[in-house]
């Protein structure tokens, strides 16, 4: 093994072909290495102004505070270059990938934002781009494809499997099993084999810690809640991370329902999943008697992943970190409030969070609740269920 075997706790870990050991042990190796070096920290401080626009505002939301019952801030990660908190990790792997004299980024997306993300700093920074994305997000997720496009990215279109998120993975996998020695794999999520969630825990605590410095000048103390949706676990990592020590805050990670927790329409990995290894790590993933990963579902997908990062598994068995969950149709009604009330429109994965508060009725008068906004709304707009809920509304 490397320099460490990347366990929290009993999950984690790094269990891929033989092929895949080298490279990850390299790009350990890189990670550990600029992680300590001042020269990557300034760089990455430096295009995180300037390029992203951090740090993000924390916004009191008074509308919305008001018709919830409880005072809610929102981390504004959808002010984040790129329109959500993933571009901050596709900046700290690009610059690593230029550290390790790469040529190429591979990557997977869901909802097309990770795509987007990478897109983004492979054209930045002059590199080759190809993004693997299932057949069906290709569907949902159509500006986004012509946004990466235009980027100068290569789309891969994924049709095995459920054409998702999870096959999608898989084939960028494979492409750098067979490019290792030009290409850097930039996952989008704190999942997969060691250093991955490590790196992207590291990269995305920027979130937290900028959190930590704004309320505590704006209110002078420390939020009674924090809360945030659960895809792979990245902008909830993030945004929890920092405040690990701080055992007056509660840390709320809120995962997908779907269609409901006793259907199979959900994306409940940590909820309803079963120990296992998917994508290189040991940690819970939906899956049926065989062992047989079963597709997961959201009606956002960011959030539609059936694995979690084992950081937050971790965090979740040993209690420091509550998870609960929200349906389709709560976070549409959360979607729908926070436009009308605050004239933000919100990532259908971060509604989620906001829903969550609205759900939760047991909140004590004067606390603070902190709910990351972790990306835009735009791409969401079309969903044909915001349309119906609308329709609904107006009549
Ligand atoms: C991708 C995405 C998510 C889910 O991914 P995490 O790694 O769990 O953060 C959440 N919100 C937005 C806006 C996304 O784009």
């Amino acid at each position: 093994m490397g320099l460490s075997s990347g366990k929290f706790g009993r999950f984690g870990g790094r269990y891929v072909p033989e092929t895949l050991m080298g490279p990850l042990l390299e790009l350990e190796r890189e990670f550990y290495a600029a992680r300590q070096d001042p020269v990557f920290k300034k760089e990455f401080e430096f295009y995180l102004k300037n390029y992203c626009g951090r740090p993000t505002p924390l916004f009191f939301a008074e509308n919305l505070s008001r018709v919830y019952g409880v005072k809610i801030y929102l981390k504004r990660e959808d002010l984040n270059h790129t329109g959500a908190h993933k571009i901050t990790n596709c900046l700290g792997q690009a610059l690593l990938a230029k550290r390790l004299g790469k040529k190429r980024l591979i990557a997977e997306t869901g909802a097309g934002q990770h795509g987007i993300a990478v897109a983004t700093v492979a054209a930045l920074f002059g590199l080759e781009c190809t993004i693997y994305m299932g057949e069906i997000d290709m569907k949902r997720q159509a500006l986004n494809l012509s946004k990466m496009r235009l980027l100068g990215a290569e789309i891969i279109k994924v049709t095995s499997g459920s054409r998702t998120l999870k096959d999608a993975t898989n084939e960028a996998m494979r492409d750098w099993v067979t490019n290792v020695r030009t290409s850097h794999y930039l996952l989008g999520s704190a999942v997969g084999p060691h250093p991955y969630p490590l790196m992207v825990r590291e990269f995305q605590s920027v979130i937290g810690r900028e959190v930590k410095k704004q309320i505590r000048k704006i209110e002078g103390r420390l939020p009674d809640y924090l809360v945030a949706c659960i895809g792979g676990g990245s902008n909830s990592i993030g945004l929890f991370h920092p405040f690990l020590k701080e055992k007056g805050v509660k840390k709320i990670g809120v995962e997908a329902a779907g269609r409901g927790q006793e259907t199979s329409f959900h994306a409940l990995s940590l909820l309803k999943g079963k120990l296992g290894i998917f994508h290189g790590a040991y940690t819970y993933v939906l899956q049926d008697e065989d062992g047989q990963i079963l597709n997961s579902y959201s009606i956002s997908a960011g959030l539609d992943y059936p694995g979690v990062g084992p950081e937050l598994a971790f965090l979740v068995e040993t209690g420091k970190i509550l998870v609960d969950s929200v349906d389709d149709e709560l976070a549409l009604e959360a979607f729908n409030e926070v436009a009308r009330l605050e004239g933000i429109i919100p990532a259908m994965e971060s509604s989620h969070a906001v829903a969550w508060v609205k759900k939760f009725k047991k909140f004590k008068k004067g606390e603070i609740v902190i709910v990351n906004l972790s990306g835009r709304g735009d791409k969401d707009i079309s969903i044909k269920e915001v349309k119906n809920a609308k329709t609904r509304n107006n009549n």
